[in-house]
């Protein structure tokens, strides 16, 4: 997952731009959230939605809809969809339509 591109319209997201990801997720998910306490680290974004695919501390991936809202959401905002593992997360990413 680290030495891929990711088709389009995702794009990948380096340490840089990933970090302002990361921070808005973890202001908006709240603790009754499904990925509340989990590590998340922002790998990729689509061009053509706020949809960020996010590794988890779990070894589990997300990939979540960031409100922008700057403040904790009321779950199951920020909308998140999980996924067990990298094979399921590119099936998903595949998929992805808007
Ligand atoms: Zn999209």
């Amino acid at each position: 997952m680290n030495d891929v591109d990711f088709r389009e319209p995702w794009s990948r997201l380096d340490a840089e731009h990933g970090q302002s990801f990361e921070n808005e997720a973890h202001v908006e998910v709240a603790p009754a959230h499904e990925l509340h306490g989990l590590a998340l680290r922002a790998l990729a974004q689509c061009q053509g939605c706020d949809n960020v695919v996010f590794r988890a501390s779990d070894d589990t991936f997300a990939i979540v809809h960031l409100t922008w809202s700057r403040k904790p959401e009321a779950p199951p905002w920020p909308l998140t969809t999980r996924l067990g593992g990298f094979i399921a997360v590119e099936a998903a990413m595949d998929q992805h339509q808007h």
